[in-house]
């Protein structure tokens, strides 16, 4: 509790003191006593209003500001009306006197409100926790001191100093030293991994047994941690459709209701049907049950939950609509490269023709994928035993879904599959194994090819499983890659459709043709890393990124981000959604159940105020706690 619900909660106390007092001095005759009749009602009306206004008065105020501003039908508003009302019923000698429930009203409004403030807090900062990963400083080594600075004032390619126990605060590469690196915050993953000079590194690990000296690779603002940070608080802007409708329900509900207590407390009496005083406080009743509280706060903050849950589990979401969206997915579409596969891919062979030996080919095709980030072109240079010289690389140029062109020690090269070949109208010969074929050509002439083969994630053919027992009806797989490879891959993982040879506009193409087949309600998804792959991240209606460590492009383009590579992330991202949907939709029936009761009964005479009050603030109660459950994730 912070120092505001903790005065909050003192001036509760207070009054619910006092209120229990004036309750047993009046209940035991003492006000008749000392004032007589009708004195004894006007004196507990005075003490009774003790109570109501310390308890209630900052509600008073809302109410009349918001009346003021011409917003009046909120719940300041129903409360005020309806409490003002009871004691107002002391204008009637010949019923009840009903201040006690006028104060009671308010005292428990008041304690609902304070457990929903506490509720959101909680929440809030349980998310804020679990993304405690900004980093305060960074260290720079300054005369052979370490001083601290502002990690948004460190340059790109400055070394920066990481001690054991610091979290990494900017992305980079290790220059020295040795170290365990904790990505739990970040990834979920509770293994630590082992990291020494070159490995790179993200922003947000902690640092556990070594110090590390890390050469910076990105300024602060672009680091992995600052990139998160900015997809969760902005999370919370793009609402659901079922948030969306519960505000606009909202909006016409609570006039509507007001209008029907109105109605309630002057027709009957004026037909005829009964005394003024019952009719009246039947519809002061009616106001309070009506009270739209519990749905109002329930909703959203199961969303958040949701969300928040997810980011434990190294699942970002961008927004509640994505949650309630993959709720509904049944088509899960993949990228091969990088997303079913690892996407390093191991040189199975390199076949040379006549006139080249097989170091040249892979010299060749090592250079002039030197400025590419397609994981072929990484693995190509991992592959190849010596070091890539840059300066011997001109005019580098990626044709996607092709390979590269380069000119290497002034040779023009041509890096790539059969598409590129015969855009180039060069002559190749396909290659008996299978795999992967990359075919090299230098100045126009075929000079061979390497065979690289890429292989499936571990988890993978569980994660289509999965999907498949969570009710989805088609996986599907896109690939640039050639046909029997993907076939290949396909067979397998136990794929439901594959598609192959596609360039990245293919893939768009593809998988409108899927969207097409949706059937109504239903949702797809595309699972991709963002590689040649971004526009149909930003098509689907889902797009979901992998490997937020690798390209920016995907980060941007996608609505859902894994931050490790594991396919069986989206099934449980999937297992988060329809929980937290299950939760939201459990609060709106619960809710709204409870409250018709009520009023129906309220309009029949049989609710009084007290089980008006109890019946908001229990529903209340209950809804915010069912709602977080959302962020407990250990049990999905
Ligand atoms: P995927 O759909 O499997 O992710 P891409 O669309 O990224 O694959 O690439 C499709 C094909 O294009 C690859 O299988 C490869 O033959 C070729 N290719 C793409 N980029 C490169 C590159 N940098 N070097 C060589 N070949 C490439
Ligand atoms: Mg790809």
């Amino acid at each position: 509790m912070n120092k505001k619900q903790k005065r909050w909660r003192n001036r509760i106390l207070v009054a619910l003191a006092i209120f229990v007092a004036v309750y047993v001095v009046e209940e035991t005759g003492v006000l008749t006593r000392l004032f007589g009749t009708p004195g004894d009602v006007y004196a507990s009306f005075a003490l009774f209003l003790v109570p109501y206004l310390i308890a209630g008065h900052d509600v008073l105020t809302k109410a009349w500001r918001n009346i003021r501003r011409g917003e009046a039908f909120d719940e300041a508003f129903l409360m005020t009306v309806a409490t003002i009302g009871a004691f107002a019923m002391v204008f009637f000698p010949e019923t009840e006197p009903h201040m006690a429930e006028g104060a009671a009203v308010m005292l428990f409004y008041q304690v609902g409100e304070l457990f929903q403030s506490y509720a959101v807090g909680k929440s809030r900062k349980s998310i804020a926790d679990m993304m405690d990963i900004a980093p305060d400083y960074a260290n720079i080594e300054q005369d052979g001191q370490l001083v601290e600075v502002d990690p948004d004032e460190v340059a790109v390619g400055s070394v920066i100093v990481v001690k054991p126990g610091e979290r990494v605060p900017i992305d980079g590469v290790v220059v020295e030293g040795a170290s365990q690196l904790d990505a739990a915050a970040l990834t979920g993953e509770s293994m630590p991994r082992h990291v020494e000079a070159g490995a790179e590194i993200i922003s947000g690990c902690i640092n556990m047994t070594g110090t590390l000296r890390v050469r910076t690779t990105k300024p602060f603002g672009e680091s992995t941690v600052s990139r998160i940070l900015e997809l969760v608080e902005n999370a919370s802007e793009k609402k659901a459709r079922t948030e969306n409708f519960i505000t606009r329900f909202a909006r016409v509900y609570t006039p509507t209701v007001c209008v029907a207590a109105l109605a309630l407390a002057v027709v009957p009496p004026l037909l005829g049907m009964g005394a003024w005083s019952d009719w009246i406080l039947r519809g002061l009743t009616f106001l309070v049950v009506s009270c739209p509280c519990a749905l109002v706060i329930s909703v959203p903050l199961s969303f958040f939950g949701g969300i928040g849950g997810a980011s434990k589990l190294g699942i970002l979401v961008k927004g509640s609509n994505y949650l309630e969206q993959l709720a509904h997915v049944d088509t899960v579409v993949f990228d091969k490269t990088g997303t079913l596969t690892s996407g390093t891919f191991n040189v199975v062979a390199v076949h040379a023709e006549k006139g080249f030996t097989e170091d040249e080919v892979l010299a060749c095709a090592a250079h002039a994928e030197a400025f590419s980030d397609h994981p072929i072109a990484v693995s190509v240079r991992a592959a190849y035993p010596g070091k890539v010289d840059q300066a011997r690389v001109g005019n580098a140029q990626e044709e996607s879904g092709h390979g590269v062109s380069a000119t290497v020690d002034g040779h023009a090269v041509l890096v790539g599959n059969d598409k590129l070949m015969r855009e180039h109208g060069g002559t190749w010969h396909e290659c008996e194994l299978t795999g992967t074929v990359l075919h090299v050509m230098v100045d126009g002439a075929y000079a061979g090819h390497i065979v690289i083969a890429d292989v499936v994630k571990p988890d993978a053919a569980e994660t289509i499983r999965s999907l498949h027992a969570a009710g989805v009806k088609k996986c599907v797989m896109l690939t640039g890659d050639r046909q029997d490879v993907a076939e290949a891959v396909a067979s397998e993982l136990g794929l439901d459709e594959v598609h192959a040879q596609l360039l990245p506009e293919d893939k768009v193409n593809a998988v409108e043709k899927l969207l097409a087949q949706e059937r109504e309600g239903g949702k797809l998804a595309f699972v991709g890393d963002g590689i040649n792959d971004a526009p149909v991240l930003t098509r689907a209606d889902v797009g979901i990124a992998m490997g937020a460590m690798g390209s920016d492009a995907a980060i941007e383009a996608a609505d859902i981000v894994l931050m490790d590579d594991k396919p069986s992330n989206i099934a449980r991202a999937m297992d988060v959604a329809r929980k937290t949907m299950r939760i939201v939709w459990q609060n709106i029936v619960f809710a709204i159940g409870v409250k018709v009761l009520i009023l129906v009964l309220a309009a029949f005479g049989m609710a009084n105020m007290w089980l008006a009050v109890f019946g908001d603030v229990g529903v209340a109660v209950i809804a915010i706690l069912n709602a977080m459950r959302c962020m407990n994730v250990k049990n999905v």
